[in-house]
């Protein structure tokens, strides 16, 4: 769990510290930050990332003292569950498959709202009220694929192609911490003109200058690239594995296998890196059984983050006229898998915003307990055309604003965001 205030160093066994939190301990590895006892540190995704001296530390914790516990309450008040309405609901861990199938058929709108309900009570019951805020900078749009799905594949002529130079990916991570971010995600379409060195140099300079878990989202590369890349610095990956029907994912990824893929992501796993994956619901011809299947998937890859979200048809795409998922569609799969793995970080998408206004407060109240921001500078933001309905025109400090404003209405603690 990755509280990213201070929190103080309690004692070290080999690589890993227990660390404290106004009397909450948690445990974090150690890779590359060597502490002791008594030392402040930052931590992300169970990783120490960062050491923060003493007299910074403590100035940021008085800050958060009263907030840390009064958030907790507000999260407490609205996590209360009157009755269960929905004996299936009681099960947790243990739904079968046709229980699950039930729960993606609930229509009715107090049934739903007690599927949800009980999701976010177990969220709070196994994790409490932290919440993860991740930034995601998109550094390239040029892609060397040709996913129907995905507005930036190489078939797609009409969008504006462009790649950030390592100034101005430094330049936006720069930004970004400095608003606060403690995990960032780099994220491209699959694009060799960023070789190994490159983006190994990249990861270096930004691990040397902040103490923040830092994330590849760059598809297929080989085993080796993503092991520099790790041993740069570089200890997360997000990879999804968009669908676990390999019929499916052969004719919605021309020339890809997905057992290619997913073996990538258990080599990642083996390197040690903190993965993030999932799939994208409401593909065509995809059943509900195929997404308990990807749920069920995601869970056996062991992920630190679940991350699925809505298919959002491209109109430059063959997609195109595929129908929407509902947000209802989606908020079902974040509370069903809450139940299925109850301890699970699972991120509300920046996808899920195109659904609806209310899209992000809705993913947190059904189970989800992670954010991600769109950190990619105004003028590339609009050309990393993955899917339309993107926010693009507001400014990052007023996305960041709205996200604590609305983190603190939940009483989650944004500890990536400080405060
Ligand atoms: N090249 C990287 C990043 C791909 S883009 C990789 O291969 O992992 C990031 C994610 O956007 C994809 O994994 C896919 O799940 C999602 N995506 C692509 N097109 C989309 C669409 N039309 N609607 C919603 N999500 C989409």
């Amino acid at each position: 769990m990755c509280y990213a205030i201070p929190g103080k160093v309690v004692s070290v066994d080999n690589k890993t510290v227990t660390v404290d939190y106004f009397g909450e301990l948690r445990k974090a590895h150690i890779i590359d930050t060597m502490v002791q006892p008594r030392e402040y540190v930052y931590a992300q995704g169970g990783i120490v990332v960062g050491k923060i001296s003493e007299n910074e530390a403590l100035p940021i914790l008085e800050t958060w003292k009263d907030h840390f516990f009064e958030l907790k309450k507000i999260d407490a008040g609205l996590s209360i569950l009157d009755k269960v309405s929905f004996p299936i609901l009681k099960k947790v861990e243990t739904l079968t498959k046709n229980e699950m199938l039930t729960l993606l058929a609930v229509e009715d709108k107090s049934e739903l709202d007690s599927f949800y309900h009980t999701a976010n009570k177990i969220r709070k019951e196994r994790l409490d009220n932290a919440c993860c805020v991740h930034g995601i900078l998109e550094f390239s749009n040029y892609c060397s694929n040709n996913c129907l799905y995905c507005g930036i594949n190489c078939s797609n002529k009409s969008i504006e192609r462009y790649r950030m130079s390592e100034k101005e990916i430094l330049d936006a991570v720069d930004y970004a911490v400095q608003l606060g971010f403690k995990a960032l995600v780099l994220q491209s379409g699959e694009d060799l003109y960023y070789t190994d060195g490159m983006l190994v140099n990249i990861v270096k300079k930004i691990r040397k200058k902040h103490g923040i878990l830092l994330f590849m989202s760059i598809g297929e590369r080989s085993k080796d690239s993503y092991k520099k890349l790790y041993e740069a610095g570089a200890y997360g990956a997000l990879l999804r594995f968009e669908t676990g029907n390999s019929k499916l994912y052969t004719h919605l990824r021309p020339g890809k296998k997905l057992e290619d893929r997913l073996q990538l992501i258990c080599e990642l796993n083996n390197i040690g890196f903190v993965i993030a994956t999932g799939f994208l619901i409401g593909l065509p011809n995809q059943t509900k059984k195929d997404i308990i299947n990807d749920i069920l998937l995601t869970k056996s890859l062991q992920p630190d983050m679940y991350s699925f979200g809505p298919l959002i048809p491209h109109p430059a795409t063959p997609l195109t006229s595929v129908p929407k998922p509902t947000l209802d569609d989606i908020l079902k799969v974040i509370a069903l898998t809450r139940i299925v793995d109850p301890e699970a970080k699972i991120l509300v998408t920046t996808a899920l915003e195109t659904l609806s206004f209310d899209a992000k407060e809705k993913g947190l109240m059904a189970g989800g307990n992670s954010l991600m921001i769109n950190i990619t500078p105004q003028k590339f933001k609009k050309s990393y055309d993955l899917y339309p309905g993107k926010v693009i025109d507001e400014p990052l400090e007023e996305t960041v604003k709205k996200t604590v404003g609305l983190l603190h209405s939940l009483g989650r603690a944004p500890t990536d965001l400080g405060v």
